[in-house]
């Protein structure tokens, strides 16, 4: 049963967590060389590109940090309308890129007219933008954004923050024309907490060589170096990463395009129920497929909403931020099923009634 309806960290299948249970191996050995090799086709299928996909033992933060220290030459356009999108704002002026952002009010989409309007005013060499806005559950059209870029734009790097949607929504990283898209372990794909990934396009890769200051420990030239060699650069979590080579098999035998509709299935499940018994916070058209946001119409103790739920072995998330209180947040994404949605939609109707 699951019992995390929360965006990360999700519910791991107990076969995840007992995968990780093996005695410890070297990361300089050919044991070490060979789980690597086999995590790759598996994470470019989940990714949907023929590309390489780095495995960072940090968490996502850590790979929002790299793509902008990798990504941006010059200046990024940050693309800002939830919590998430405004750290990785942050995360670009924090490592001293200069970066514009591009507010969109929270609830609503970031459209491809918003940001070929906002680069208009020059200088521009890459943009940041959140596939699934955790904070209000929000779904922007990056197939949209990125090939209105390609057409008018195509010097301009994408980067795609996919932490709470990859492995739940459909992502084409090389049909779309990305060039970095990261996601954390702990959300859609139900790993514990530690790893990130990201898929690496060749141009960024070429670009990234251009850029002097990359740090040191999220280089991706250094990470490229050692991905050839089946390595990374330092120690990974490789227990975590046993479990990561369990769930990527768990997510393939289930099929990517079933698991998608699982959660399309899901996510209009708890959407009809929230319009009927709430209000849903993000606009019509771009809501998202793992996590959902209420807006609370009923003014519920949302505390008291979590403290029952809890008694009854569940729990959902409080609104993000400013949105605290007057909305919450059920996410329905990796190891959750419909039945457990059911399940936790009666109780809330049971703490409401
Ligand atoms: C959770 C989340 C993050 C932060 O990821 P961490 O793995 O906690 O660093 C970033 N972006 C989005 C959209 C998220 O949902």
């Amino acid at each position: 049963m699951a019992r995390l309806f929360m965006p990360g960290p999700t519910d791991v299948h107990p076969d995840v967590l007992a995968a990780q249970n093996q005695p410890l191996i070297g990361h300089r050995g050919q044991d070490f060389e060979a789980l690597f090799a086999r995590l790759q086709p598996k994470l470019r299928q989940v990714f949907f590109t023929h590309s390489r996909v780095y495995i960072s033992t940090s968490s996502g933060t850590g790979l929002q940090e790299a793509a902008i220290r990798n990504g941006v030459a010059r200046k990024v356009l940050c693309a800002v309308n939830g919590s998430f999108s405004q750290r990785w704002y942050e995360v670009a002026v924090a490592n001293g890129k200069e970066a514009v952002p591009l507010e969109v009010e929270w609830g609503k989409a970031v459209k491809p007219e918003m940001i070929a309007e906002a680069l208009q005013a020059g200088g521009f060499d890459a943009i940041t933008v959140v596939h699934n806005e955790t904070s209000t559950g929000v779904v922007s059209p990056i197939k949209d954004i990125a090939a209105r870029l390609h057409d008018r734009y195509p010097d301009v790097t994408i980067l795609v923050d996919a932490v709470s949607s990859l492995g739940g929504d459909r992502i084409d990283f090389d049909a779309w024309g990305l060039d970095v898209l990261l996601t954390s372990s702990q959300k859609c794909l139900a790993v514990p907490p530690g790893l990130s990934f990201a898929a690496v396009s060749d141009r960024v890769l070429a670009k990234a060589k251009t850029i002097p200051a990359r740090g040191l420990y999220f280089d991706f030239v250094d990470l490229e170096k050692y991905l050839v060699k089946n390595q990374t650069p330092a120690t990974p979590a490789i227990s975590l990463m046993w479990a990561l080579d369990a769930a990527l098999d768990r997510i393939l035998a289930e099929g990517l395009e079933a698991r998608f509709t699982r959660h399309a299935r899901m996510a209009d499940r708890v959407r009809s129920w929230a319009q009927q018994k709430f209000d849903l916070f993000a606009e019509a058209g771009y809501r998202s497929q793992t996590v959902t946001c209420v807006t609370n119409t009923r003014a519920v103790d949302v505390k008291a909403l979590n403290g029952f739920l809890k008694s009854r072995g569940m729990q959902i998330s409080d609104g993000y931020g400013a949105l605290k209180g007057k909305t919450f947040r059920i996410a329905h994404m990796g190891e959750i099923q419909l039945k457990d949605v059911e399940e936790l939609l009666a109780l809330i109707d049971e703490f409401i009634a």
